[in-house]
C-alpha cells in the first residue's frame, strides 16, 4: 500500500500540489487526471523523490520513503520506476543495451562500470521485449524506433529494476493514437502479469476510462476526484 499524507510540494509562491492524502492497495492501476499544470508530474516526481515535499509523508507498506537517504533511497528508487513521456532511450545505443541499463542497480561492482552483462541478465532483458512484442528490435539503434516502440523499450528498462511501482508521467501524451493504446496495452500487461502498482499521469480522458482501475483528479494542486472511471461521467 502507498500512502501519500498531506503531502504539498510549493515552488516560491506556486502551489504546485496542495495537501494531497491518497492510499493506493499494491496491484492497483491508477490513472491521476488533471489540465496542465495542475500538478500531477510533481506528484509522481515526490514519489519516487526527484522532488521533495515542502510537507507531509509518503509510506510504502509503512515504510516512511520521504526520509531514506543514501542507500536506501537509491534503493527506494529502484523499487518505483519513472517512465517519461520523452522515453529518455540512450538512442545511439541499442534496444537490448539500453534494456539492460535498468539492470545496473542488480550489477555489482566491475560488471556495472564496465557494462559487461552476465547472460542470464541478457536472457532477462531478452524476455521482457519478448513479452511487448518487440523481442526483433533488439540489435536497432533505439532512435531509429518509432515513439511506441522506444516507450515500450523504456519499460522493458524499468521491468529490469524489479520494480514493486511503475511512476508512468504521461507516457502515451507524445504518440498518435494507435501507439497510445499499444503502449497503454504494455502498462495493463505488466501490472496484470507483474502484479506492479501503476500510477499512469494522462491528459485523455479516454485512454484512462479504458485502462485505470481508478482515477484521481487533479486540479490547482488539490485532489478533486478519486473514483473508479465509470463515475466520470462526460459532464465530469
Ligand atoms: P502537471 O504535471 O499536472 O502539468 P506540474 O506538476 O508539472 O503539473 O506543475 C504544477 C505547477 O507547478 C505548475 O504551475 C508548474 O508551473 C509548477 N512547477 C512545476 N515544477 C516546477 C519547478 N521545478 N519550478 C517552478 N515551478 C514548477
Ligand atoms: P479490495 O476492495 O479488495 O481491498 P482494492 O482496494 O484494490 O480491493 O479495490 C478494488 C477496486 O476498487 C479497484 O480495482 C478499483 O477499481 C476500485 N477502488 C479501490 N479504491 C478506490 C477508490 N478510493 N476510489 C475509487 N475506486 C477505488
Amino acid at each position: 500500500m502507498l500512502v501519500v499524507d498531506g503531502i504539498s510540494k510549493t515552488f516560491g509562491r506556486t502551489r504546485a500540489v496542495d495537501g494531497i492524502s491518497v492510499s493506493i492497495p499494491r496491484g492497483q492501476f491508477v490513472g491521476v487526471i488533471g489540465r496542465s499544470g495542475a500538478g500531477k508530474s510533481t506528484l509522481l516526481r515526490m514519489i519516487n523523490r526527484l522532488a521533495e515535499p515542502t510537507e507531509g509523508r509518503i509510506t510504502w507498506d509503512g515504510q516512511d520513503v520521504t526520509a531514506l537517504q543514501g542507500p536506501a533511497l537509491r534503493d527506494w528508487r529502484r523499487r518505483c520506476a519513472m517512465i517519461f513521456q520523452q522515453f529518455n532511450l540512450a538512442g545511439r545505443l541499442d534496444v537490448l543495451t539500453n534494456v539492460l541499463t535498468g539492470r545496473l542497480a542488480h550489477t555489482p561492482g566491475w560488471r556495472a562500470m564496465l557494462r559487461v552483462w552476465s547472460r542470464e541478465d541478457r536472457a532477462i532483458a531478452v524476455a521482457a521485449l519478448d513479452h511487448l512484442d518487440i523481442a526483433a528490435l533488439a540489435p536497432e539503434r533505439a532512435e531509429n524506433l518509432s515513439g511506441g516502440q522506444q516507450q515500450r523499450v523504456a519499460i522493458c528498462r524499468a521491468l529490469l529494476q524489479e520494480p514493486e511501482i511503475i511512476l508512468a508521467d504521461e507516457p502515451v501524451a507524445s504518440l498518435d493514437p494507435r501507439n497510445a493504446r499499444i503502449v497503454m496495452d504494455a502498462l495493463q500487461r505488466i501490472n496484470r502479469h507483474h502484479g506492479l502498482t501503476v500510477l499512469c499521469n494522462l491528459h485523455a480522458l479516454d485512454l484512462a476510462r479504458l485502462y485505470c482501475d481508478r482515477l484521481i483528479g487533479m486540479a490547482g494542486g488539490r485532489l478533486v476526484f478519486d473514483d473508479v472511471p465509470a463515475a466520470l461521467t462526460d459532464a465530469a
